[in-house]
């Protein structure tokens, strides 16, 4: 390549002599104070970071062709000579005009450029050049390359011609700055701590890290670039599989409680219920009261869809550590979700006389200090609450069992806390109503063992749903009206249009008193949102439950916690901007009673995408089955989607990648059984640094 770009007359050198992957982004030459401040926005502050800082994609400009060759309405590139160039004046004082003229052996093309009066510094007639830009025909119908990109040179260039990096950018930090200045910085990657373990590198067959940087900021050839980003891809699973790995060691190895597996307990219990266990039900408790009878903790997730009776699952959990002489706790993420365990976990346990109690924000003065005295000396074995739970001054006598619900609602802090208070480690079940592909339980899950209860309990009537697009929104209020004249209760869900529960309960009191004025002025309609006090929203729920409310006018708070089995209808505003698991959990909601239930997805126009996961919540009733189509309209690597399901988010690697994910796991299997005590400093240092980015406990 013979590219005369203006810094790469300066690579390496004595005055770099000092340069590390620490050094601030200022050591390097050209980057000033400001280039700084603008790179903090990216995340760049060393040298290291920059060469961190991935592209998001390359422009694959390879192809080229001559200029007799170039073709209208496509960008291309082309290699040639400069044959002319003038400015060009304008009326208009803001545009300024280059003009230009480039040929090779074929012929000859103009070229016009806009506000890059540069170029006239840069460039001289006679100099050799490559374009990359869109041919226009002008307005005399001859062919003209419009602002194309160029620089000096011929060959491949580092701007032009090649596999052209393309990074993530912020105001006054192009990609072509980027470019040039992780050029300079590029000499500086083999001293990056290098995480993989020569073993594992030499046994993938993977390159090294220094030289998977190069090849993903100025890649040589495709196949390069694809081993660059097979070897960064590897790490980041190598890494989350070790993490996982080592986490369930450490447990294994960690004092924990066994609580023993009584089955005169456990047949009561069930004799005790106002209903059968399903057999997935009773497989799924089966699978816990073992585990908790072993000697080592217990670290379980007990998947399965709203509905399933994953409760009565935990309810026989705590009865078994109660009957053991252990207290029990079961933490939710919101107060309505604990008051409705609460509930549930009375009735559960009244036939033993354990007497749960409720601790949450709202819990009053007197009787908070009650309750912590009467769990730290062990009087009372069962605390239902949310992360009141884990304040300070609340202490247990003999923790035994933590159950929390919708676990990945909780950060891991909240969670180790939890297990603190006992001490020890005790048993630790996790629920969540939020199914994942069974492909992708040991990437997000590789610490926990598993069980699921796929089945409903018999005689669940299926919710029907429908799309109603805005031509149909008159006919389906005229039905909301019907349901509601015979008794029904419903729910209209808005959406949150930005991440913001501000925003989110504008738009749902936008709603509300719209619906409330133009569309149902005869019916009671309430609203609940996050920002109102918890008092507040408890008393307009609770008048909800309580049937003095027909139309409940929410945000996507509602999404647990609620069970209205005479509440038949829900409708989801702008239905099109939740997930698909989303909107099945606000599917959830309904369908408890005996009443046929409706789901309304409302939508103004959904793209093709969105249309699709519409319908296959029309079609689909099965979380397990959605959580499939999901990830297959996803495609692999949506980051934001996948976050929705609580997995982790990797810097570069596919956690859909399957067969990755096996050869990772494996790898990291062979490394820690060479090295369990972690005496690699580098696996060390990795596996610590990996810990803040996934959380691991
Ligand atoms: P989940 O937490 O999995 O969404 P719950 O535990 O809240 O489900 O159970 C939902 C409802 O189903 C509750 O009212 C519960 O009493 C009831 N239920 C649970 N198991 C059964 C069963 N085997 N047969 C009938 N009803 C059940
Ligand atoms: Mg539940």
């Amino acid at each position: 390549m013979t590219v005369a770009g203006p810094s790469a007359a300066r690579p390496g050198g004595p005055a770099q002599a000092s340069l590390g992957p620490e050094s601030p982004v200022t050591a390097l030459p050209r980057v000033t104070p400001e280039h700084a401040r603008r790179l903090a926005r990216l995340g760049c502050r060393t040298v290291g970071e920059l060469l961190w800082h991935l592209p998001r994609r390359h422009d694959d400009q390879r192809r080229r062709v001559r200029i007799a060759e170039l073709r209208p309405g496509m960008s291309q590139t082309v290699e040639g000579t400069v044959t002319a160039l003038r400015p060009r004046p304008t009326r208009n004082r803001r545009l300024t005009l280059v003009e230009g003229e480039v040929a090779d052996d074929t012929g000859r093309v103009g070229v016009v450029w806009f506000n890059q009066r540069h170029l006239l510094r840069v460039l001289q007639v006679g100099d050799p050049v490559l374009l990359h830009g869109p041919a226009e025909r002008d307005r005399r119908g001859a062919l003209q390359l419009r602002n194309p990109v160029v620089e000096r040179g011929s060959g491949t260039g580092r701007h032009v011609g090649g596999l052209v990096a393309v990074y993530p950018e912020t105001a006054g930090i192009s990609s072509r700055w980027l470019r040039a200045r992780i050029a300079d910085a590029l000499p500086v990657a083999p001293a990056l701590v290098d995480p993989l373990p020569r073993g594992v590198q030499a046994a993938e067959g993977l390159v090294p890290l220094a030289e998977a940087l190069r090849q993903v900021h100025a890649p040589e050839s495709p196949e390069q670039l694809a081993a660059a980003w097979e070897r960064l891809a590897f790490d980041d699973l190598f890494l989350l599989q070790l993490g996982a790995l080592h986490a369930r060691h450490r447990r294994q190895a960690s004092r924990g409680v066994a609580i023993p597996f009584d089955g005169d307990v456990a047949r009561a219990f069930v004799a005790a219920l106002p209903f059968q266990l399903t057999s997935e039900q009773r497989r799924a408790a089966w699978e816990v009261l073992q585990d908790m009878a072993r000697p080592g903790p217990m670290n379980r997730l007990l998947q399965g869809d709203v509905g399933t009776g994953k409760t009565v699952v935990a309810a026989m959990a705590l009865r078994m550590a109660v009957q053991a002489g252990f207290q029990g706790v079961l933490m939710a993420p919101t107060e309505l979700l604990a008051r409705q365990h609460f509930g549930t976990l009375e009735q559960l346990l009244a036939p033993f006389e354990i007497l749960p109690r409720l601790l949450v924000g709202s819990t009053g003065v007197r009787q908070r200090r009650e309750i912590l005295a009467g769990m730290a000396a062990g009087h009372d074995p069962v605390l239902v609450g949310t992360h009141a739970l884990i304040e300070a001054d609340v202490t247990f006598n003999r923790l035994g069992l933590c159950v929390v619900d919708e676990q990945h609602r909780f950060g891991v802090a909240q969670r180790l806390s939890l297990r603190e208070k006992a001490g020890h480690s005790p048993d630790f079940l996790a629920m969540t109503a939020t199914p994942i592909p069974r492909s992708l339980h040991l990437t997000v899950y590789g610490d926990l063992d598993l069980s699921v209860i796929r089945q409903r309990p018999p005689g669940r009537q299926r919710v029907g749903t429908r799309i109603v697009g805005p031509g149909d929104r008159a006919e389906a209020y005229r039905f909301m009206h019907q349901a509601i004249r015979q008794g029904r209760q419903g729910f209209v869900i808005c959406p949150l249009v930005e991440d913001s529960e501000t925003i989110a309960a504008r738009s749902a009191t936008v709603e509300y008193e719209r619906l409330r004025t133009e569309v149902f002025p005869d019916l009671r309609l309430t609203l609940l949102h996050g920002r109102l006090p918890a008092a507040q929203k408890a008393e307009r729920m609770a008048a909800f439950a309580a049937g003095a409310v027909d139309l409940l006018v929410a945000t996507s708070i509602v999404e647990v916690g609620v069970d209205v089995p005479n509440a038949t209808l829900m409708v989801i505003e702008g239905a099109e901007r939740f997930g698909i698991a989303q909107l099945h959990q606000f599917r959830g909601r309904i369908g408890r009673g005996a009443h046929q239930s409706w789901c309304l997805l409302f939508t103004d126009g959904p793209d093709a995408t969105q249309q699709a996961r519409l319908e296959a919540l029309v079609t689909h009733d099965s979380g397990f089955e959605l959580a499939e189509i999901d990830l297959r309209l996803r495609g692999p690597g949506d980051p934001y989607g996948l976050r929705q399901h609580g997995l982790p988010e990797v810097r570069v690697g596919d956690l859909l990648d399957l067969p990755m994910q096996a050869r990772a796991r494996a790898a990291a299997e062979r490394a820690l059984a060479a090295d369990p005590d972690l005496r690699q400093p580098a696996l060390r240092q990795a596996l610590s640094a990996y810990r803040t980015v996934f959380e691991f406990d």
